[in-house]
């Protein structure tokens, strides 16, 4: 996620909140004034309705966000290369175990290796 984006992100929200708190307010204030009651019932409604719209839409967002990353991974697995032969390793010679750890297990040579955080190969 973009530093851009991250403050976008924050600053819909924030104003959803707002939006939300404000038509809380709007509908919980209606019933003391009775001449504008419909009207600042509906307005409260669409403000919470407003609100609920754009948090939806900033998740649906965030979703995309995080779909894009995954369909990325396997382009970057396949530059991986075995430490030991130097032959190319592919998404198919991954395995996770029961720890949640990856494996990677060459095809060539049969060396076995441990994912972790940063691999530095
Ligand atoms: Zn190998």
């Amino acid at each position: 996620m973009s530093k851009a984006y991250t403050v976008l992100f924050v600053i819909g929200y924030i104003l959803a909140v707002g939006l939300m708190a404000l038509g809380a307010i709007f509908l919980m204030a209606a019933p003391a004034v009775e001449a504008t009651f419909v009207s600042n019932l509906v307005i409260g409604l669409v403000m919470l309705a407003a609100g609920v719209v754009i948090i939806v839409g900033l998740r649906l967002r965030q979703r995309v966000v995080v779909e894009a990353k995954v369909t990325l991974k396997p382009t970057q697995m396949r530059e991986f290369k075995c430490k030991n032969c130097s032959a190319a390793l592919s998404e198919k010679d991954y395995t996770i175990a029961k720890n949640g750890t990856v494996i990677v297990k060459c095809t060539y040579c049969g060396a076995l290796y441990e994912m972790v955080d940063n691999p530095i190969w």
